[in-house]
């Protein structure tokens, strides 16, 4: 197997609050000190009244904020570990194609042209995946299914270093929220995503120096990230014959949060097993590799269209209406839900979300 990355180096630049479930993580990798800047154990979601919705959970750890710099490389230690060549500094240029199948790419490597032909192409090359496009899956995403997005990475803040803040407000984050995650006892990513349409000309950066200045003056920025986070709905398909597209490149993000490192490495092992079993079959053609669109859609395809469901309600909601949102899960007693299992219990329909969105938003 060939890894190709455009970049230098695996994992950099980071562009990403690095924040992450713990749950699931084990199947993929032994959790490492390494890799973790933060064990979570609560989480607080401010309404843009100031009213808040704490979860916590003390005496276990929820998730991580990670330092992706090094966890991507001990994912890519691992894939070289399993018998990955890893081949940095080469851009893919474009997909082989013979009678509609992909039979590999063109590539640049160090100012040199090369084709790397293979029986199945997996393309996993984030946010602007050009491979997507150039299979004929992917159209452009529409403005309002992506999210713009800033984050400082800052030191000298008084944070409570094991919990998640969510701020949400069209003063704040208009069409999307504002995250604060510790990344130790004194220094956090701070970082927001608007909907452009919403953003009336200004950057979302104003946004993040306006809070940053007001909520920690005198903290220094060490680190300025921009980034944009696909926000849509699953597309029809991911695969074709001879390819298969993963993580952002497939749009595999949760729209609601934008978080999109477990779906990526979900859908990368998926999209390994089937083509695995196709090559060892000899068929790799689009019916033979639909199977992965099924696995993908029967594992997260159900929770990606709902949350996009509520994402769309989310972008489009009043301060008032998020005040409302919040009073309403308070006096559903969402805080007495363990913050490891309060999402999940929410997509898996624990909460009726959308009966109790329309609710809100109908008044
Ligand atoms: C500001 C911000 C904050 C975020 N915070 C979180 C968070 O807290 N938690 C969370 O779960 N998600 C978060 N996300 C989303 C998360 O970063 C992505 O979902 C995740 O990185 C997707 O992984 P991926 O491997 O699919 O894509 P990427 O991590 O984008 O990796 C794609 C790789 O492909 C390479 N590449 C691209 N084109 C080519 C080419 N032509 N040839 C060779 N290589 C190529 C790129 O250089 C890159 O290394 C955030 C995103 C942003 C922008």
């Amino acid at each position: 197997m060939l890894l190709v990355e455009k970049r230098q180096e695996i994992g950099e630049p980071v562009r990403c609050a690095e924040g992450l479930f713990k749950d699931g993580l084990e199947d993929f990798i032994d959790y490492d000190p390494k890799w973790v800047c933060a064990h979570i154990k609560s989480a607080r979601i401010h309404a843009p009244d100031g009213n808040v919705l704490s979860l916590s959970e003390p005496d276990n750890v929820a998730g991580y904020v990670l330092d992706r710099k090094i966890f991507d490389r001990a994912l890519a230690r691992l894939a070289a570990n399993a018998g990955s060549e890893i081949q940095v500094k080469t851009q893919a240029t474009g997909l082989i194609k013979h009678e509609g199948v992909i039979k590999g790419v063109k590539g640049l490597c160090r100012g040199r042209e090369f084709e790397a032909r293979s029986m199945v192409v997996i393309g996993a090359d984030g946010v602007e995946s050009r491979v997507g496009r150039w299979a004929g899956l992917l159209e452009p995403l529409k403005p309002r299914d992506i999210e713009s997005c800033v984050e400082f990475t800052v030191s000298g803040v008084d944070i409570d270093p094991v919990c998640l803040e969510f701020y949400f407000g069209n003063d704040i984050a208009p069409g999307g929220y504002l995250w604060i995650f510790p990344k130790g006892e004194r220094e956090a990513n701070i970082g927001l995503g608007a909907l452009g349409a919403r953003l009336n000309g200004a950057h979302p950066i104003d946004y993040l120096k306006r809070f940053v200045d007001t909520r920690f003056p005198g903290c220094k920025v060490i680190q300025t990230i921009v980034g944009a986070v696909p926000v849509s709905d699953m597309v029809e398909h991911i695969s074709t014959g001879g390819l298969m597209l993963a993580g952002d490149g497939a749009r595999l993000v949760d729209p609601l949060l934008g978080a999109g490192i477990m779906n990526a490495m979900l859908s990368g092992r998926m999209a390994g097993k089937v083509a695995a079993e196709a090559i060892k079959k000899g068929d790799v053609s689009a019916q033979a590799l639909r199977k992965y669109d099924e696995d993908v859609r029967k594992n997260m395809g159900k929770a990606i269209h709902r949350n996009y469901k509520v994402k769309e309600f989310v972008v489009k909601a009043s301060d008032r209406q998020m005040n409302a949102l919040l009073y309403t899960l308070r006096k559903m007693n969402v805080e007495s839900i363990p913050v490891s299992s309060v999402y999940k219990t929410a997509i898996t329909s624990g909460l009726p979300v959308m009966k109790m969105m329309r609710a809100i938003f109908k008044n």
